[in-house]
């Protein structure tokens, strides 16, 4: 009888690791790549510039405050009930992913000459950007001001001060490593996580001390 006790809270506890594992990683999968860059960094040095480290938007974001947690909750709640909404920094990481695979192709077929991107290419009135790319981008946000790094004819890699460097870029993942160990140990994000997971945890310290105590009890009393 104790061994079936000891089974059925193996499999709950089992269970619970189970659903708190795939709620983590389930938004994690969403951010995967579905495509990618060619850009080769083996060129650039090994210091990043610090306003892409530390972009503004996720400076501030990572703060831990309730605006920030609240902000992450009500996210989480929407991405879980299938609304799959944007992050504020969504659209210009698609904006770096469109621009950066058209200088590539522009460079490649030697439409284009190029040293650098920044806002004036992009945005400037009388821009050259004009002769690869019609119309003119426009800015996806009032806040983004682009910058490229290194040699563009190895691939063009764009990041916005604001909101950083696309996550599915072949350089994000490249500097992974070193672009998170740049952010704080502790972030609003993971504290909304902590909320989230906390009614987990505390059925599974629910299981593991009170449901054996409880059956044997029963169990004496029943002889
Ligand atoms: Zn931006």
């Amino acid at each position: 009888m104790l061994l079936k006790e000891h089974k059925v809270k193996w499999i709950i506890l089992a269970t619970c690791f189970f659903i708190s594992f795939n709620i983590h990683n389930s938004e994690a999968d969403d951010l995967k790549s579905t495509d990618s860059k060619t850009a080769s960094d083996t060129y650039l040095s090994n210091h990043l510039p610090s306003s892409l480290l530390n972009a503004v938007y996720f400076k501030n974001h990572n703060e831990i405050n309730w605006n920030n947690i609240k902000d992450e909750l009500i996210f989480k709640k929407n991405f879980f009930t299938g609304r799959r909404p944007e992050k504020p920094y969504t659209r210009c990481h698609k904006f770096q992913r469109r621009i950066s695979r058209a200088i590539d192709r522009s460079i490649a077929n030697k439409e284009i000459e190029l040293k650098v991107v920044d806002n004036n290419f992009l945005f400037g009135e009388n821009s050259s950007i004009e002769t690869i790319l019609s119309p003119q981008p426009k800015s996806p946000s009032a806040q983004c001001n682009f910058h490229s790094i290194g040699d563009l004819s190895k691939g063009c890699v764009l990041y916005c001060d604001y909101h950083g460097i696309d996550f599915e870029s072949d350089f994000f993942k490249q500097h992974r490593k070193e672009i998170e160990s740049s952010q704080p140990f502790l972030k609003s994000e993971d504290i909304a996580e902590i909320i989230i997971f906390s009614p987990y945890l505390l059925m599974l310290v629910i299981i593991w001390f009170m449901w054996p105590k409880k059956k044997l009890k029963s169990l004496a009393t029943n002889h």
